[in-house]
């Protein structure tokens, strides 16, 4: 009762997604241009296809998991007739646009699409930690996700093709900024002589203690109402003021911080000094001229 299911695409994340499936019972079919990148998995129960269109028609599901769009066009736009009346899912990280753009190529050739984000690591496939966005076509998802669950956590964000990527892209943002913020300080300690291996230790503890607080965050953006009596505005532009001082006295950059400093100086002076600090967010909704 595990319907068969056809990979392209074996590198870094295709390979554990492929062996996901084996372990599952899946009849899987993969194909990849290196070929010898599928030995290990032939050796587990794999099915080889020698090109592409034997791939496509091997399976009603059809995962591409390859480097970007481009590579997808150019493998799948030869064997469209076979791809019609399949599921594809589109694996490979792009924009929202591309996303849509690839489910209005889909929809012209009867294919049924579904875009996907993946929010993993390849160690992480298969774990609760993992964590994969789909759009697009819900009878595709919905029909497939048993499957799809094998890989991490599902959600279907909606039939907009474009909203997985850019869900995908909101996350990164978060984590970059985490992390950034994280170097920055490690690149502080260090003018005193303090490992990053000692900053890493209290910063993850700080970090994941204060993480707790974004539903309460979230709840200011959704009422737009940042009425606070707990970290308004002033009281954070007076911490970024002295991050900004201090690290510029200590001769380290302030690409990280001052940018947030310029949105609280700009809550500030637009006259919500009082409210949360979480109103940045209309700044950066609504960017000044
Ligand atoms: P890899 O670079 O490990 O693998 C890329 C795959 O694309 C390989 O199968 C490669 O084949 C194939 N490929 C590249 N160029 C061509 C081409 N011109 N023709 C045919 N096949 C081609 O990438 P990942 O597995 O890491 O990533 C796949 C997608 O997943 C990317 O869009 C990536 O951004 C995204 N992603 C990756 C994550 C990660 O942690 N690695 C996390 C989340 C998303 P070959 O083996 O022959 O080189």
């Amino acid at each position: 009762d595990r319907p068969a299911v056809t990979l392209l695409g074996l590198g870094a994340m295709g390979r554990p997604m492929a062996r996901a499936l084996l372990g599952a019972g899946h009849p899987t079919t993969v194909w990849n241009r290196t070929p010898s990148r599928a030995d290990e998995l032939v050796a587990a129960g794999a099915i080889r296809a020698d090109t592409v269109a034997d791939a496509v028609t091997a399976s009603p599901l059809v995962l591409a998991c390859l480097l970007n769009y481009e590579v997808t066009y150019e493998l799948l736009e030869p064997v469209t007739e076979h791809l019609a009346g399949r599921t594809l899912v589109n694996l490979s990280t792009g924009t929202p646009q591309e996303a849509r753009d690839m489910a209005a190529w889909a929809a012209g050739r009867g294919i049924d699409y579904v875009d996907a984000g993946m929010m993993a690591t390849p160690p992480m496939i298969g774990t609760e930690a993992s964590l994969f966005l789909y759009s697009g076509s819900d009878t595709g998802f919905e029909r497939y996700r048993p499957t799809l669950e094998l890989f991490g956590v599902a959600r279907h964000l909606g039939a907009d093709a474009g909203r997985a990527s850019l869900y995908d892209l909101a996350l990164l943002s978060s984590m970059y900024a985490m992390f950034a913020g994280f170097l920055h300080g490690a690149a502080l300690v260090s003018t005193a002589g303090i490992s990053a291996a000692d900053f890493a230790e209290a910063a993850g503890t700080f970090v994941r203690a204060t993480s707790v607080s974004l539903p309460a965050a979230a709840e200011l953006i959704d009422s737009g109402d940042y009425t606070t009596d707990v970290q308004s505005v002033d009281f954070n532009k007076a911490a970024l003021d002295r991050i900004v001082q201090v690290s510029m006295d200590h001769g380290i950059g302030v690409d990280v911080v001052a940018p947030i400093k310029a949105l609280l100086d700009r809550q500030v002076a637009e006259g919500h000094g009082a409210e949360s600090f979480d109103r940045i967010v209309e700044g950066i909704k609504h960017p000044g001229p």
